[in-house]
């Protein structure tokens, strides 16, 4: 790993501020939060900037709250750590924070953020596809402008989001948790980062599945929810549900689309996603019977 080359670092203490750099110093200037994938990048050659714009310092940009309404918001810059510790987000979205808390290790939890995770849009990312589930959104600005978009309009594909230049992710937005509802998380690692994630909210009336949310990611280029392995089980019987579930997670493999990496052949992984979907739901409805 080489040294960082010399770069000008400013830290604005306003979203305005932040953009209004990032225009007048160009492309060759990019924001960071907590830099575990900025400084890395840098470190190892794969791109060059001459200006870092630090968003750390900005007030209020890191917090996490409730509104009237009940929705999360969770600021761009507040770590995977602040998430995993927070009493707002362990009492209404517990998976998230567990999730939150399984990230990495705790030196990248304490200096990464959730918004750089999403921002950076690496595949192998855990709350992307935790997040599908949840139907977050997010909102995003330039402290004149706002626009919020659902996490399946923002995140395009590999390392590409739906961000335009000079806007920031401003906040992170999740709606309650629907009453009775169970919900799994299931990951995969060969490697630090996950190389299959699945996700789960199920909810159950009367003995059948009344509500299903799935998410697959981590195998191929984009987390995505897969709608045609929810059809597949809404309203199943949960006694009778065991040959359906099982099409339902080959679907969700084909619905991903797998490709081969150091992570395993493009099969392995869609034979890894069946069994993972099979398990999700399971335990997601296992977690709404209970309640
Ligand atoms: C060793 C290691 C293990 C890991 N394991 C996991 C894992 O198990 N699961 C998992 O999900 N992730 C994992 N990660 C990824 C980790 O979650 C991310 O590195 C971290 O969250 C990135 O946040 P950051 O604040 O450091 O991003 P930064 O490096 O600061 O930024 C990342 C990118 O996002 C941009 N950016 C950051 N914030 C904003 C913003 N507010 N608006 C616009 N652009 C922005 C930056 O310009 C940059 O391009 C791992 C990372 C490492 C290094």
């Amino acid at each position: 790993m080489t040294r960082l080359a010399p770069f000008q670092l400013h830290q604005p203490d306003s979203v305005e501020q932040a953009t209004a750099l990032l225009t007048e110093l160009g492309d060759e200037a990019a924001v960071y939060a907590g830099g575990t994938e900025l400084l890395l990048l840098l470190k190892l050659g794969l791109t060059s900037i001459s200006d870092l714009v630090d968003l750390k310092r900005i007030p209020g940009l890191d917090t996490v709250s409730v509104d009237e309404d009940g929705v999360l918001h969770i600021g761009a810059t507040a770590t995977h750590r602040r998430i995993e510790r927070s009493p707002i987000v362990i009492a209404g979205w517990p998976l998230l924070a567990y999730v939150e808390g399984r990230i990495a290790n705790i030196r990248v939890r304490s200096t990464g953020t959730l918004g750089g995770n999403l921002c950076f849009a690496d595949p192998h990312s855990d709350p992307a596809t935790l997040l599908l589930t949840l139907d977050a959104r997010v909102t995003l600005g330039t402290g004149t402008t706002e626009r919020t978009l659902r996490l399946d309009e923002f995140l395009l594909g590999p390392w590409e989001t739906a961000l335009e230049r000079p806007e920031l992710l401003l906040s992170i937005d999740v709606p309650p948790v629907p009453a009775g509802a169970g919900m799994a998380h299931q990951r995969f690692h060969v490697h630090e980062r996950p190389s299959a994630t699945v996700s789960c909210l199920a909810r159950v009336e009367d003995g059948r599945i009344a509500e299903i949310r799935l998410a697959v990611g981590s195998v191929g280029h984009l987390a995505v929810r897969v709608p045609a392995a929810e059809a597949m089980l809404i309203d199943v019987p949960l006694d009778s549900m065991g040959e359906v579930l099982h099409a339902a997670g080959e679907a969700s493999a084909v619905a991903a689309e797998p490709d081969t990496d150091s992570n395993g052949s493009a099969e392995y992984k869609a034979n890894l996603v069946t069994v993972l979907v099979e398990r999700a739901v399971r335990d997601a409805l296992g977690r709404a019977v209970a309640r």
